[in-house]
């Protein structure tokens, strides 16, 4: 089947669109997910006695979390495809000159908040009957996760979670042009704390969770807890949304501390 010649450039535009697309959120992941596996690999005499769940990832976990995750870049790389095509398209406003600090910071905290209530309610949605299955149950494989999992999703959970950012850039440029280094680093702060949250290794430090300069934040134990036992603790980045909906583990903190509060055992800390 031949394709028409005036459809050529257009193809050949998707084609490096998508091309483009799947080597950057490759990248992506690979740095985040693969540099916080090579960080517990490389300092596990230190962080061993901090692995929150008895249970140990085997091979096949990483193997089932890497193959899906290469599956769902795919997916990224084409929901990403309607954020460039609305930007063509005029509907989503780039920024072209460079931008002061402030701008920036403006934009790197509304992406942040906007992504998080975005994740807690899609999160939410995901975990009914009518979905679950379909779209879930492929993250929720990972009852033991390893930072491999971080974008181990079903296609249909992929594309909601890609959804995320043309839905974000519309909201952003109502306001003012979307920045390009405040995208670069909500997009760095994304895979960081994903890949961190699903490394089943808890390394913040005893009080964390009832700090009130620190308790905001989400701790590895709080995603770990959610793979493990599910129903509690939807949320990305911040504990709020879960604290405001009742949705928090009632054993959170207690669960946290009895990780934090481990001391590393006597042969390791001599360095045998
Ligand atoms: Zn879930
Ligand atoms: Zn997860």
């Amino acid at each position: 089947m031949s394709v028409p010649a005036d459809a050529m450039p257009l193809l050949i535009h998707f084609v490096r669109h998508m091309e483009g697309g799947v080597r950057i959120e490759l990248i992506r992941y690979l740095a985040g997910a693969g540099g916080v596996a090579l960080a517990l690999w490389l300092g596990r005499g230190l962080v061993a006695h901090r692995r929150i769940q008895p249970r140990k990832a085997v091979r096949g976990d990483v193997v089932r979390e890497l193959r899906q995750s290469v599956w769902t870049i795919v997916v990224f790389a084409l929901v990403d495809l309607l954020t460039v095509a609305l930007i063509i398209g005029g509907v989503i406003r780039m920024a072209h000159d460079p931008a002061s600090p402030l701008a920036i910071g403006w934009q790197v905290l509304a992406l942040i908040v906007l992504h998080d209530a975005w994740f807690y309610w899609m999160h939410r949605a995901l975990h009914t009957r009518a979905l679950f299955r379909l779209t879930h149950l492929a993250h929720h494989r990972s009852r033991t996760p390893t930072s491999w999992a971080a974008y181990s999703f079903a296609t249909g959970e992929a594309i909601t979670e890609a959804l995320v950012i043309p839905a974000m850039f519309l909201i952003i440029a109502v306001l003012a042009p979307v920045q390009q280094m405040a995208v670069f680093i909500f997009l760095g702060h994304q895979i960081a704390r994903n890949a961190i949250g699903h490394s089943g290794h808890e390394l913040a430090w005893t009080g964390f969770t009832r700090n009130p300069w620190t308790a905001w934040l989400t701790t590895t134990t709080h995603h770990d807890l959610h793979h493990s036992e599910g129903r509690y603790n939807y949320g990305l980045y911040f504990t709020w949304w879960d604290r405001w909906m009742g949705t928090e583990h009632p054993r959170y903190h207690d669960r946290f501390e009895a990780v934090a509060t481990r001391s590393r055992p006597a042969a390791t800390a001599s360095g045998s």
